[in-house]
This record gives structure tokens, sequence and C-alpha cells, in this order.
């Protein structure tokens, strides 16, 4: 297969030409998968993110195989691998995840291992905490709190812990699990009144780790139930990790003991690597690829993009791209075209009101249909007029837009509900607080 790159474009306008497939949709989901190349008989293709994988999985990979047989003539089973994870399934386990399930999917070139961690002055402590909890989980640093920007290696530093005692003590029961899906899992928990199973799984555990904690801002109960299970894990001397994309302190709605529950261990912080260290992960990355990489093309690369790890890798693999259909080593020009690609693709997800709606009703917990209702009670109106000052402050849409998207409110409904938000938050600090964790969150995400 000489061109998967060449098929690909050829596949994108089948796609974007069918009756089904919205210009919406097309630009949301299908414009950003990248094609890394073919395996057997199966066309890898790689998303941003666990979510969108999902997406194409589910609702477009009968779709995406049509194009292929389409523009080559042949079949083709397609295989769709998440950049965020790496993962080509989601985890999605209610029951118990093993380290088995989580980690027996990866690909062995790119496995979240202490060894493939590069390991510089921005990241040692953090790795050395990292590696001594894995060396001996709930020894001396429990909790382990990693905290860092986006595309850091926190993720990366949390698999490498679960891979490392998985190795050392296979019985042990470790569970990963998002910040996210905790925080709708004991939502659900408490609404359904499963409340024991829920407790009964997150506390027979020998390892928590909690990913992307700062997600766990929300109401008092969740936060509430989330103490005890930290307690009760702590208490039996069980390690628990947490990461976050910043430390406890400023992560505004969270409880002052939980804040204080997270300080008690050991906070270590990640900060974007300098320019030696992105060389060595650069040429790292190359290296776990196969591919040659000239001192002068790494140094490059390393010299232009300098915040997230992420990027980095990204660019090496669209390098290896490029030099797989070539057959030469990249050069410094290959590198220049893989950096833009990188730059113009790392535009947020849009950002659409359908999620600002569903952030704000996960941290305010009510239900999104709610937020788009007639509903008067006062949480409801409180989290509606969020959801609307969110909007506003995120999308700029004209008042009436925003109205539309509420149910068709009138603009000065609109605009009464963002002056309410506005007066609250100028008031009331643990309220603007909750505000600005929501916006971050989306933001970042
Ligand atoms: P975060 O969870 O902080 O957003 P990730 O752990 O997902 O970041 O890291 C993003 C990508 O960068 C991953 O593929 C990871 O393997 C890689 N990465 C980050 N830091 C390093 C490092 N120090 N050495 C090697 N790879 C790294
Ligand atoms: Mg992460």
């Amino acid at each position: 297969m000489e061109s998967i790159v060449q098929a690909w474009s050829g596949v994108l306008e089948y796609l974007h030409a069918q009756p089904d497939i919205s210009d919406v949709a097309y630009n949301m989901w299908i414009k950003c998968i990248e094609p890394l190349g073919i395996e057997e008989n199966k066309v890898v293709l790689q998303v941003h993110t666990d979510f969108q994988r999902g997406i194409v999985l589910g609702q477009y990979s009968g779709k995406i195989k049509e194009a292929f047989q389409q523009v080559l003539g042949i079949p083709f089973e397609i295989k769709v691998i998440s950049e965020e994870t790496h993962e080509e399934k989601t985890v999605d386990d209610p029951n118990f995840p093993s380290a088995e399930n989580l980690f027996g999917k990866r690909s062995s070139d790119y496995e979240y291992s202490f060894e493939n961690f590069i390991v510089g002055n921005s990241n040692k402590f953090a790795h050395a905490a990292a590696q001594a909890v894995a060396l001996k989980p709930a020894g001396s640093y429990n909790p382990l709190f990693i905290h860092g920007g986006s595309g850091l290696g926190k993720t990366h530093l949390l698999f490498a812990i679960c891979n490392e005692i998985k190795k050392n003590a296979p019985d042990t029961r470790i569970l990963y699990t998002k910040g996210e899906n905790i925080t709708i899992e004991l939502i659900e928990a408490i609404s359904k009144g499963t409340m024991a199973e829920f407790r009964a799984k997150y506390r027979q555990v020998d390892i928590l780790l909690i990913d992307d904690i700062q997600f766990i801002a929300g109401k008092q109960s969740t936060q509430e139930e989330f103490f005890h299970t930290f307690d009760a894990l702590h208490q039996a001397n069980k390690q628990i990790v947490l990461s976050s994309d910043r430390p406890p302190r400023e992560i505004a709605t969270l409880t002052e003991r939980l804040r204080s529950r997270f300080e008690m261990g050991l906070l270590a912080d990640i900060e974007p690597p300098d320019l030696e260290t992105r060389i060595a992960i650069i040429k790292r990355k190359a290296q776990l690829l196969g591919m040659e990489l000239h001192d002068d093309v790494a140094e490059y690369v390393a010299s232009q993009l300098k915040t997230n790890v992420r990027q980095l890798e990204g660019v090496v693999r669209r390098m290896q791209a490029q030099c797989m259909l070539g057959g030469e080593r990249p050069t410094i020009i290959t590198a220049q075209a893989a950096i833009r690609d990188i730059r113009n693709d790392d535009q947020p997800v849009p950002i659409t009101v359908e999620r600002i709606i569903t952030e704000v009703a996960r941290t305010m917990q009510v239900s999104a249909e709610d937020i788009r209702s007639n509903k008067k009670s006062a949480a409801i109106s409180s989290a509606r007029q969020v959801a609307e000052y969110v909007v506003r402050y995120i999308t700029s849409l004209p008042m009436k837009e925003i109205g539309q998207e509420f149910g068709g409110r009138d603009h000065s409904s609109v605009v009464y509900a963002i002056q309410k938000v506005e007066d609250r938050m100028a008031t009331n600090p643990s309220f603007k607080g909750l505000v600005n964790d929501i916006i971050k969150n989306i933001s970042d995400n």
C-alpha cells in the first residue's frame, strides 16, 4: 500500500459527499482523523480523544470502510486509536477492570512505562515519586498528587505506576479511572441508591489512581462521598494516586477537608520540559517507532514546540508517516511540514453549546434536559443561568442565539440571566469559583 495518505484524501471526499453526513459532523468528527498506516489488513486511524474515537467507531466506521472499498477497490477493516491514551478501546468495565484489560490492548511500541519516560529537570521529581510509589505502594507518599499542564506526562506516569506494579505484583488490585468518570458514577449511585456497590467497588482495591481529579469539582455531596472513600482507603493503608492540571489549592470548588487530604501526601508538579529534554523525548519517540532521525531534525523540532510533549510526539508520528511513503529519513523540510500540521490541528475541539450544558449540568448536578426545559425550581434556574452565562462568555454568541439554544428564550431573559450570574459572582466567591472551574474544565478539554 504505497500511499495511504493519498487514498485518504479520496476517502474524505467520498465521506464529505455523503448526504447522511452533515457538514458539521464531517468537520467535527471526520476531517481531523489522521491516517497512520496499514497494519495487516487494517487501516489504522488516529483521533485526538477517546470520546472522538467512540463517535468514529460507533457512527462512522461503516461509512469509512465503504469509502475505502470505493477508493481502493479492496475491503479494509479499520482500527481507531486515540492520541489521548493510545488505547484502541475504551475501558468501560463497570465492575473491576483488571490491569490486563486496561493495558493489554495498547500497542507495545508506545507503552507508557518508566523506561519510556524521559527524565529531565522539569519532571524528575514527579518521576521519582511515581517510581517510589510503584516500588512500595502506601509507603511514604500517600496520596501522591501529580499536577501539571496538559500533555506533560501525567497520564503516562499513572499508567507507568500501574504497569510496574502489575509486573512486580500481578495480584495487586489496581483501579485506574478518570475524575470525570468517578464523578458521573458517584452521582448515579447517589441517585439510584446504589451507594453500597459504589463503595464496594472503590474500597476493595489496593491502589486507586484517579486521573484528572479536577473534574471532581461539583456539589458538596459528591465530594463528601469521595472524601469517605478516600479516608477508607487511606486508613486501610492503600495507595492513592491523583493527577490534576492544577494543584489542590487552585481547584476552587474543592472542599477544605478534601483539599487538605490531597495535600497530606506528596505534591509533585511537572513543568514543560527544557530544550535538552525535548530533544531526548523526540529521539526516544522516533526510536520507538523504528525511525532514524538526524540530530539536526530532532533539535529543530524541539526548538519549535516548547510546551507540550503530546505535540512533539504527534510531529514524530507524522514524520514517520511521511517517510514510510517517501522512504527517506526526515529532513528539516519534513519536520516543518509536520509542525505546521500539528499547529493547525491543535485547535481545540470545537466547544459546542451542548458540551457547555453537559458540563454545567454535571457540575451543578441537574440534568441537561432540565437546563433546556422550562422548569423553574431554584437549582435548575440557577444552573440554566450559569449555562447561559458560560455560553456567552466562551462563544460570544449573540444573546438572541443563546436564547434559541435554551429552548427559545427571548433576548431579555438571557440578558437578565447573565446579569444575575455576574452579580452573584461579584458577591459570592465560592459561586465565582464554581463558575470559573466550569469554564476552565470546558476550555482545557
Ligand atoms: P497529560 O496526562 O499530562 O496530559 P500524557 O501523559 O497524556 O499527558 O502525555 C502526552 C504524551 O506525551 C504521551 O504520549 C506521553 O507518552 C508523552 N510524554 C509526556 N512526557 C513524556 C516524557 N517525559 N517522556 C516520554 N514521553 C512523554
Ligand atoms: Mg492525561
